[in-house]
């Protein structure tokens, strides 16, 4: 079973920071990690293989830089790791990214899995595994937590929603999401550590993988980011005092100056 993880590299911090005059992301002083929800999709895709056999592949797009998180992962056990990188994909949203990361998997070609994280702690928005699969034209599923079989061409798995779970079955090839907890992922063994330090990652540019050019990068990105900024918290505490009559009167005229009641 061949599979194939998707991996983002991401600031280390929770408090994501926004240069306001360009509207894209800070990343200059902060250091970066491996997404911690890619860190579950990775731990289910060595899982599946030491059960079923095969290979796991790790794809990101990113900048050079994560050529290191991408070693690292290598040293998980990971047998091959491919990083689309050029100044082309830069200023990407989530479409865009499915697409580049989409001729990644079209270039790797042999697979029939393909894992990502539920999201990624930066941009947070939880589209890059659904429209990848949109892109591949193969099936989907998001918020897998627990891979409950696995046949000859199908994957059954179960899906967290709001007031429970539902199992699903997919034909393979497939995408799915995973979320924290469907794992404890695993540290890195002194032999796959050995192993890692003699491979190396595939870089690949937008020629490598015969891009469209307005697919990719800010001219194939549909949203853009208008303005960037922090909320300002202005808020002024007023005590009503008198009898609890008399404090909610207060309160409805207070409410009505405001326009809050929607009513004189
Ligand atoms: C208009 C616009 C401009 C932007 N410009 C910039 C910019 O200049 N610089 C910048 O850093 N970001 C920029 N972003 C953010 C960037 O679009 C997102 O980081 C990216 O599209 C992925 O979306 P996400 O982070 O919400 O991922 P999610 O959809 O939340 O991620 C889900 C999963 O998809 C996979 N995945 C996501 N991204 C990647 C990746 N790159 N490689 C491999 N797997 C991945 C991972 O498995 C991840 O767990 C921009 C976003 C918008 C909307």
């Amino acid at each position: 079973m061949n599979i194939i993880v998707c991996v983002k590299q991401v600031p280390d911090t929770t408090e994501v920071k926004m240069n306001p005059e360009t509207n894209t992301i800070i990343r200059e002083g902060v250091e970066s990690v491996v997404n911690p929800f890619d860190a579950f999709a990775i731990e289910e895709g060595l899982k599946i293989k030491d059960v079923y056999g095969g290979k796991v592949t790790a794809l990101s797009m990113g900048i050079p830089d994560a050529v290191q998180m991408l070693k690292e992962i290598l040293a998980l056990g990971v047998d091959d790791a491919v990083l689309l990188s050029d100044r082309k994909f830069a200023g990407a949203d989530s479409l865009a990214t499915a697409y580049a990361l989409s001729l990644g998997v079209k270039k790797i070609n042999d697979f029939d899995l393909i894992i990502c994280g539920k999201q990624a702690t930066d941009g947070d928005t939880a589209q890059v595994g659904p429209s990848l699969a949109e892109k591949l034209g193969i099936s989907h599923c998001t918020y897998v937590s627990h891979i409950e079989e696995i046949g000859s061409d199908y994957i059954r798995v179960k899906k967290l929603v709001d007031d429970g779970y539902e199992i699903i079955e997919l034909s393979l090839p497939a995408v799915i999401t995973v979320e924290k907890g469907i794992n404890r992922p695993r540290i890195p063994s002194i032999k796959h550590f050995k192993n890692a330090l003699e491979k190396e990652v595939l870089i690949w540019t937008t020629a490598d993988v015969a891009a469209d050019s307005q697919l990719i990068g800010l001219s194939g990105s549909p949203t853009q980011v208008v303005r960037t900024f922090i909320p300002q918290y202005n808020k002024e505490i007023q005590i009503l005092e008198g009898t609890p009559d008399q404090q909610a009167k207060d309160l409805m005229e207070k409410l009505a100056a405001e326009n809050f009641l929607g009513c004189e």
